[in-house]
């Protein structure tokens, strides 16, 4: 308990050092927004110290076709909607928003250490993650919006890479802050404080049909079809291949189902919107099916499982083989736990605690 209570007051010192550098940074960044009919896209890029791709990211989400707009002439001679480009210029603004973050990265620091120490050390710990899920999609998601999320700590490092975000330092800090937040336990920011994650397993809760038709996804296809999606997002942003994509490059295919927009709807792509109710019905039946088959941030959290501090453990002197733990695993992670057919690259262990609380002799550890 002690190494965990260091652990954890180191954790939030170096999120508040952190987040509040990143403040710093980004007021720096965007100030004021300056826009003119008059200027053209490059020189309201320079004046809003934004990259001009970011602003033709913006306006491409509708028409993909807009990437090839002219950089060097009067935004009023481009024919394109003036306020389309105003919306764009605001969003990216409205993105920024150094005090927002800055909250939201430490209360996410205080929040997971609260878990850690508090909610994980209770034997039953199913009613407690019903409060505190409802609670994650509230605090982190309804009140604090979508963003900053893990999922686009990642997208936008990648789009950095491409040129399409213009702010190194503070997208680096907000990944390694994520990651921090995952090193805590097997997936630690995922399973208890993102707002999207929260949201999908308070569905998953509703005991539709008495949970009859709840499915385990076998973990090679859900593996398999995230990675399909990485890859098909690596090479349409920079359009690797250019013949294999069919000329498509600065495509951010994550955007057009980033369902985390729901905690910000006007800014849902139309495609995300369309398939929503899909979400929401098959989240009903399977454990977090944007996690699983979609996030790239995941992906990331799966490898970074191998390395966390905290992990389910099996006690073997005390165990009686009864399988109860593996049954209640919403995934495969806990069959291949008891199994140990291998140690490392296990299926997605979402720190859930069901399994802890499932066995009969308490030989299951968080340790
Ligand atoms: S995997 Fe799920 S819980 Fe983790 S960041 Fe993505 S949406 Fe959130
Ligand atoms: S029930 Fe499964 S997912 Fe949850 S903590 Fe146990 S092994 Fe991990
Ligand atoms: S529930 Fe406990 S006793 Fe039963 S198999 Fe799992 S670890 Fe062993």
């Amino acid at each position: 308990m002690k190494k965990t209570l260091i652990f954890c007051g180191a954790l939030i010192l170096v999120t508040v050092g952190l987040s509040v550098y990143m403040k710093w940074e980004e007021n720096g960044y965007k100030s004021d927004m300056q826009f003119s009919q008059e200027l053209s896209l490059k020189d309201l890029a320079v004046k809003n110290n934004v990259p001009v791709k970011e602003i033709l990211h913006g306006l491409s989400h509708k028409d993909h076709k807009l990437w090839d707009l002219p950089r060097n002439i009067p935004i009023k001679s481009l024919g394109v909607n003036i306020d389309e480009v105003r919306h764009a210029l605001e969003h990216i603004k409205e993105e920024s928003n150094p005090l927002r973050d800055v909250l939201k990265y430490i209360l996410w620091s205080i929040w997971l250490s609260f878990i850690l120490i508090v909610v994980l050390q209770q034997k039953r710990i199913k009613k407690i993650r019903i409060i505190t899920l409802l609670f994650s999609v509230f605090l982190f998601g309804v009140i604090l919006g979508a963003t900053p999320n893990p999922m686009e700590s990642i997208v936008k490092l990648f789009k950095l890479f491409n040129g399409m975000e213009g702010d190194p330092k503070v997208l680096a800090m907000s990944f390694l802050l994520f990651t921090l937040f995952s090193l805590i336990g097997s997936k630690f920011i995922c399973s208890w404080g993102c707002q999207l994650g929260a949201l999908q397993e308070s569905i998953f809760n509703i005991p539709i049909f008495k949970k009859k038709y709840a499915f385990k996804m076998p973990f090679f296809i859900s593996l398999s079809v995230r990675l399909v999606l990485f890859t098909a997002f690596i090479f349409l942003l920079f359009g690797i291949g250019y013949r294999v994509v069919h000329g498509i490059k600065n495509f951010v295919i994550y955007h057009h189902v980033n369902y985390f927009k729901i905690f910000n709807l006007h800014d849902l792509a139309t495609i995300a919107l369309y398939t929503l109710p899909i979400l929401f019905v098959v989240s009903l039946f399977i454990y977090r099916p944007f996690c699983q088959f979609i996030c790239p941030f995941g992906l990331y959290s799966w490898l970074l499982e191998n390395i966390a501090f905290k992990k389910i453990k099996i006690i073997e002197d005390k165990c009686i083989k009864c399988t109860k733990c593996v049954e209640a695993c919403p995934t495969q992670a806990m069959k291949e736990i008891y199994e140990k057919k291998r140690k490392h690259f296990l299926p997605d262990c979402w720190s859930c605690g069901a399994c802890m609380e499932a066995c009969p002799t308490d030989a299951i550890e968080y340790r």
